[in-house]
C-alpha cells in the first residue's frame, strides 16, 4: 500500500509538471529531420508543435516552406532537372537503336521549370497533410529559442507567439554560402541555380562536392557549356579516389572542363557577362556563375548562445550520440549539426530522436554503411567504406577488387 501512495504521488507531480507545458515536443524547421521527429513524436502520443518559414523555392533568413531543402531546394527538384537533362544523350543513343528523330528537337526550358515547381508544391502540400494527419499543430514564422523550454514564433505580420514546450528540437538546417572574394554578389548558389529564369549558355561552377558536380552535369546535358573549377586534383573529396577519377573522365568525356586545384579569385560584371578570374591568371565570361563550395548551418538566429546551447566552430549545434545538446531539454538533428548532411540520415536522426524521448526505446543514429549517390550523368553510387577508410582502419592488407567494362547499351549505340 505504501508503495502505491509513491507510485500515485510519482505520477501526480509527472501530471503536474506535463501540464504545465503548452506542447510535449517543439520543433523548429519542417524540413527532413523536423517533419519525421514531430509525426513519430506524436504518434508516440506527444503533443506536438512546429514551425517553419513561409514557402519559397529560393531560402533566405526569412523564407523555407514545410519540407525543407531536400523537398524545395535540394534532392528533388534536383533530381528532376538531372532526369530532364539525361533525355539529350538517351535520344542521341535512340538514334543508333533504330529511331528515326527527323524533326528537329527542342529542348524547353520553362516548360521543365514548371513542371519542377508544380512538383515542389504538390510535396510541400503532402508534407503539411502528413503533419496535420499525425496531429502535429503547425505555425508558419520564424522559431527561436528563449529559455530551455520557451520557444517564440515570430509570425509573418510580426506578431509574436510564446510556447512552453517539455521538449524543444532545433532542426532548422543548413543554407548555402559564398566565398569571400570580390564580386562574390554577381554568383549564384543552388538555390537560384534550381529557379533560373534561361538555361545558361557558358555556366561556370565553383566546387568539388557532389552539388558541384551535379550542377555541371545538369547544364552541361541540357547543352551549356561548363567549366568546374575545384581546388583538389579531383572532384568529390571523401569519395573513393579511384571512384572520384573515373567520374573526372566521365565529366570530362561529356564535354565538361575540368580545372583541378584551381580558385576562383574574382567576378567582375561586363557587357558581355560575368569575368571570372582564377587564380591560375585564366580569364573567361559566363553568364551564370555557381558557388557550391559548401554549406553553413542555420544556427544564427536561433538564440541559442544567450540560452547555453554549444555550437562548434562553423556554428554546428554540438549534440551527443542520442542527438541531445548541452541543455537537456534541447536536441538537434539534421544538417544543423552538421553530422552527415544527407536527406536519409536527418530522417534516421529523427527516428532515433522520438524513440529515445517518447518511445521508451533510447536509439542512437548508425552512421556506418550509409549508401550515397552523386547524380552526375552518368551517376556514381557508393556504401560502406572507400579503399582510403580501409586502409586506415586495417590492421593487415586491404584486397581491392575493381572491375571496369563498357556498359552492353553503349557497345550496340557507340557511347561512352
Ligand atoms: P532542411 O531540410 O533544410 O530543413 C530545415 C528547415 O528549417 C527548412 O525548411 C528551413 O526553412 C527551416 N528553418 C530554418 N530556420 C528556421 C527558423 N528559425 N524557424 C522556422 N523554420 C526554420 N541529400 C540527399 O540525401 N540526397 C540528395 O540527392 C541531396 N541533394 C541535395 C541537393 C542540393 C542542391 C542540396 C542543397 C541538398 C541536397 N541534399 C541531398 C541534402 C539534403 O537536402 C539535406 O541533408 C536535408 O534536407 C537536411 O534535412 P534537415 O531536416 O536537417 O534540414
Amino acid at each position: 500500500m505504501a508503495r502505491k501512495m509513491l507510485v500515485d504521488e510519482e505520477m501526480n507531480q509527472t501530471n503536474q509538471e506535463e501540464a504545465y507545458y503548452d506542447f510535449d515536443l517543439f520543433v523548429i524547421g519542417a524540413g527532413s529531420g523536423g517533419v519525421r521527429a514531430a509525426r513519430f513524436s506524436a504518434n508516440y502520443g506527444a503533443k506536438v508543435g512546429i514551425c517553419e518559414l513561409p514557402f519559397h523555392p529560393i531560402s533566405s533568413e526569412v523564407i523555407g516552406g514545410v519540407g525543407g531543402t531536400c523537398v524545395i531546394r535540394g534532392c528533388v527538384p534536383k533530381k528532376i532537372l538531372v532526369y530532364g537533362a539525361a533525355f539529350g544523350s538517351e535520344l542521341e543513343d535512340a538514334r543508333n537503336y533504330g529511331w528515326e528523330l527527323n524533326e528537329k528537337l527542342d529542348f524547353n526550358w520553362k516548360k521543365l521549370l514548371h513542371k519542377k515547381t508544380d512538383e515542389i508544391i504538390r510535396l510541400n502540400g503532402i508534407y503539411k497533410r502528413l503533419l496535420s494527419n499525425a496531429g502535429v499543430k503547425l505555425f508558419e514564422g520564424e522559431g527561436k529559442i528563449v529559455g530551455p523550454n520557451e520557444v517564440e514564433v515570430t509570425q509573418l505580420d510580426g506578431t509574436k507567439l510564446s510556447y512552453s514546450a517539455k521538449h524543444i528540437l532545433i532542426a532548422t538546417g543548413s543554407r548555402a554560402h559564398r566565398p569571400p572574394i570580390p564580386g562574390q554578389g554577381l554568383g549564384i548558389t543552388s538555390d537560384e541555380a534550381l529557379s533560373l529564369e534561361d538555361l545558361p549558355k557558358h555556366a561556370v561552377v565553383f566546387g568539388g562536392g557532389y552539388i558541384a558536380v551535379e550542377f555541371a552535369s545538369i547544364w552541361r546535358g541540357l547543352g551549356a557549356n561548363v567549366d568546374l573549377f575545384f581546388r583538389k586534383e579531383l572532384p568529390l573529396r571523401g569519395f573513393d579516389d579511384e571512384m572520384r577519377a573515373v567520374v573526372a573522365r566521365n565529366l570530362e568525356g561529356r564535354g565538361i572542363n575540368l580545372h583541378p586545384q584551381t580558385n576562383l579569385t574574382e567576378l567582375i560584371k561586363t557587357d558581355n557577362g560575368i569575368k571570372v578570374t582564377t587564380d591560375h591568371g585564366e580569364e573567361l565570361i559566363a553568364d551564370v556563375v555557381l558557388f557550391a563550395t559548401g554549406r553553413l548551418p542555420n544556427s544564427k538566429r536561433l538564440n541559442l548562445e544567450a540560452v547555453g546551447v554549444e555550437l562548434d566552430n562553423t556554428g554546428a549545434v554540438k549534440v551527443d550520440e542520442y542527438s541531445r545538446t548541452s541543455i537537456p531539454s534541447i536536441w538537434a538533428v539534421g544538417d544543423v549539426t552538421n553530422r552527415m548532411n544527407l536527406t536519409p540520415v536527418a530522417l534516421m536522426e529523427g527516428t532515433c530522436f522520438a524513440k529515445t524521448v517518447f518511445g521508451k526505446e533510447p536509439s542512437k543514429p548508425d552512421y556506418s554503411h550509409v549508401p550515397c549517390a552523386v547524380f552526375s550523368i552518368p551517376p556514381l553510387s557508393v556504401v560502406g567504406l572507400s579503399e582510403e577508410q580501409a586502409i586506415e582502419q586495417a590492421n593487415g592488407d586491404v584486397l581491392v577488387f575493381t572491375s571496369t567494362f563498357n556498359p552492353m547499351k553503349n557497345t550496340v549505340s557507340g557511347c561512352t
